[in-house]
């Protein structure tokens, strides 16, 4: 249990209006949360302060070595003024998994909880009502010792700040490009792939550039060593529906196990179709194109949830999905687990939690 400090700004900003559509993480809201490490002191001085820069060595490890964890989870205001969040026991598990793997110091899940409910409580006037909008929660951890030798550091700020966003797909749930990328490769097993590091978009970014000169809107990962299976896409997994079952890449140590994933999966078992987690080569997947058994393919994560895939493109072999639509699970999925998050549909036992 951490005892918090606040410290309210002086000079709130103006909330957004609803008239100005929000774009996604370019707003932040009056607070946020900081809590320091230092070795043999553990972590310190969990406060809520208002948003500011912060200052730092320039020989701040982070900036060399990129010692960085983060997470991404939202909160929704429901129609009656609670505000809730989605599965954030999953974030907190997932975070404490990835400061293990990246030589940080573990943060307790109760505490990651309690920081992310006490600064979006200062700030919750900031979430945003209209359909599709939310409140981003960024939380982080950066290395600080200013030193340039390579080993974990000994003082961290772990950070939360927050962000107004509106739909993440402001045309609504369009069938998205995706080009499957057969030269750059994002994780291997045994890397960090499969937690939440900074180093791994750092990773990504040349192909991302890559795939945008050629139309196409994010990149889908194939596994680092036979270049050959299915991993995920950008920052979502991936999943597609072939003959009748739902398929989905099996974590295998590089992929990123998702919350809106595992949310998937457990809803469409619910729903009685056969979902299976296994390995799946884009050879597959394009023989399932031709002969007419793939349905239908979705990207999922917490910025958009559900995002339905129209196009893959690997070298010149280029493939269409469905008819320009959402297909009905992807649909489904997208409107059961938005009904939840607002509030509107009753979702398993502790998907959602009240911000008190
Ligand atoms: C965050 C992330 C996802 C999606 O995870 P969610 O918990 O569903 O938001 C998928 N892939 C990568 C690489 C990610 O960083």
């Amino acid at each position: 249990m951490l005892t918090i400090r606040y410290e309210k700004t002086t000079s709130p900003k103006p909330l957004p209006t609803p008239e100005n559509p929000l774009t996604f993480g370019t707003i932040f809201t009056d607070h946020m949360f900081i809590m320091d490490y230092e070795e043999g002191k553990g972590w310190y001085d969990p406060r809520v302060v208002p948003y500011a820069p912060v200052t730092l060595e320039p020989s701040a490890m982070v900036f060399h070595y990129g010692q960085e964890m983060f997470e991404g989870l939202k909160a929704y205001k429901t129609e009656d003024g609670r505000t809730l969040l989605f599965r954030p026991d999953e974030n907190a598990k997932r975070a404490y998994k990835t400061n293990e793997r990246l030589c940080i110091p573990t943060i307790p899940v109760e505490d990651f909880l309690q920081a992310i409910q006490a600064v979006v409580k200062v700030d919750e006037a900031w979430i945003p009502t209209k359909p599709g909008t939310s409140l981003y929660i960024r939380p982080f951890i950066i290395a600080t010792d200013p030193f340039l030798g390579v080993r974990p550091s000994y003082t961290y700020k772990f950070m939360i700040i927050l962000s107004p966003v509106g739909a993440y797909y402001p045309e609504g749930l369009n069938p998205v490009k995706i080009w499957i990328e057969d030269e750059y490769v994002r994780a291997v097993r045994g890397g960090l792939g499969e937690v939440k590091a900074g180093a791994n978009y750092v990773a990504s970014l040349k192909a991302q550039v890559k795939a945008h000169e050629e139309g196409y809107s994010q990149v889908l990962w194939l596994d680092g060593v036979e270049r050959k299976y299915i991993e995920e896409v950008g920052a979502m997994n991936i999943f597609f529906k072939i003959d009748g079952k739902v398929v989905t890449p099996v974590l295998t140590g590089s992929i990123l196990p998702g919350v809106t994933r595992k949310s998937c999966i457990e809803l469409c078992k619910d729903w009685g179709y056969p979902v299976e987690e296994r390995r799946i080569s884009a050879d597959e997947l394009f023989e399932a194109a031709q002969n007419g058994s793939l349905e239908e393919v979705w990207g999922t994560g917490t910025a958009a949830v559900v995002s339905p895939v129209g196009h893959l493109r690997k070298g010149e072999q280029v493939l269409q999905i469905g008819d320009g639509g959402i297909g009905p699970v992807s649909q489904k999925l997208y409107d059961t687990i938005t009904g939840i998050q607002l509030g509107k549909l009753e979702g398993p036992e502790g998907w959602v939690v009240e911000v008190v």
